[in-house]
């Protein structure tokens, strides 16, 4: 049997039994046109291994198979899904594996070990959604070529905002101090069965080049988590613990990042949030010595 013929993902959710749960924000996409819209997002991956997280079903599994994945490795929680996936897999020339576990604690590179570049796709649940895209990016080296992800809308511009928007914050800085976020697709509750309360929408992260790319993602956090934690408040206010921690003042901190101790952090852009984190881990190291 090939991809084509297999049959509607409606049908195998009544066979199978496949109710969502939502313990394991289980939303699935059953519009075939919306799958290989956002599997074509990944680019050329007839040479990749892909990662799927939550395939459920399979809706974005078939695309992604359908589209050319050299091989795909799926991470599902739920042991529900698996015979579903089995029969994805037989009908794509055993190019699908499916990993039962918990994607926060699998270590993809243990599981990807053969050649071509590595590209993750996944409409994530959005319970660990934000959990899965730091942990990915807080990997030395980033080990994938492209994320194409799909949150709730409001995480998405999360993730992609820039200083001065609402949703600029610690997941804007972190994002993109190690790749080029862009959001790609909105997608409305009604495509999802069940819908959930919000949108949702895809974001295409791309690693920025490894000398671009800012390493220190501890003291980033540590950094915007203060400055962010408190945002209506002065960053000489709002850093004052972290400050501390560092055996400094904020006062200190800020003059040598060369940043009005009286701004806020909404207005502070990457550079500036990198360059603290820096001077943050240099008092660090030095309060230690
Ligand atoms: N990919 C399918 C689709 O688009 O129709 C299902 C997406 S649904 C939003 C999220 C999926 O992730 C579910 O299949 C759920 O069982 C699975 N899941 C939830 N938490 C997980 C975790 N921590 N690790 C791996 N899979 C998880």
């Amino acid at each position: 049997m090939s991809l084509d013929a297999l049959p509607p993902l409606r049908d195998v959710i009544t066979s199978h039994d496949l109710g969502a749960r939502k313990s394991f924000g289980q939303h699935f996409l059953l519009d075939l046109n919306l799958t290989a819209k956002i599997a074509r997002l990944a680019g050329d991956m007839s040479e990749a291994q892909a990662i799927e997280v939550g395939p459920g079903p399979g809706g974005l599994t078939r695309a992604i198979l359908a589209e050319g994945a050299k091989s795909l490795l799926a991470v599902e929680m739920d042991a529900r899904f698996l015979g579903a996936l089995e029969e994805i897999n037989a009908a794509s020339g055993g190019r699908l594996t499916v990993h039962r576990g918990d994607a926060l604690e699998v270590d993809e590179t243990a599981l990807l070990t053969g050649p071509g570049d590595k590209v993750i796709l996944s409409n994530l649940p959005y319970n660990v959604g934000t959990q899965l895209l730091i942990k990915w990016l807080q990997a030395e080296p980033i080990w994938w070529r492209r994320a194409v992800l799909m949150f709730q809308r409001e995480v998405a511009e999360r993730v992609v905002a820039q200083p001065g928007d609402k949703a600029y914050g610690r997941l804007a800085v972190i994002a993109q101090s190690r790749c080029d976020a862009r959001l790609s697709l909105k997608i409305p509750a009604r495509a999802f069965t069940p819908p959930p309360k919000v949108e949702s929408a895809v974001v295409v992260l791309d690693p920025l080049p490894e000398a671009q790319q800012f390493k220190d993602v501890t003291a980033l956090e540590r950094i915007t988590a203060s400055a962010f934690g408190q945002r209506r408040k002065t960053l000489r206010r709002s850093l004052a613990q972290a400050a501390g921690q560092a055996g400094t003042s904020a006062d200190a901190l800020l003059d040598s990042a060369g940043i009005d101790a009286g701004s806020r952090a909404e207005v502070i852009d990457i550079t500036g949030f990198q360059t603290l984190a820096r001077v943050w881990r240099s008092a660090y190291e030095a309060s230690r010595a």
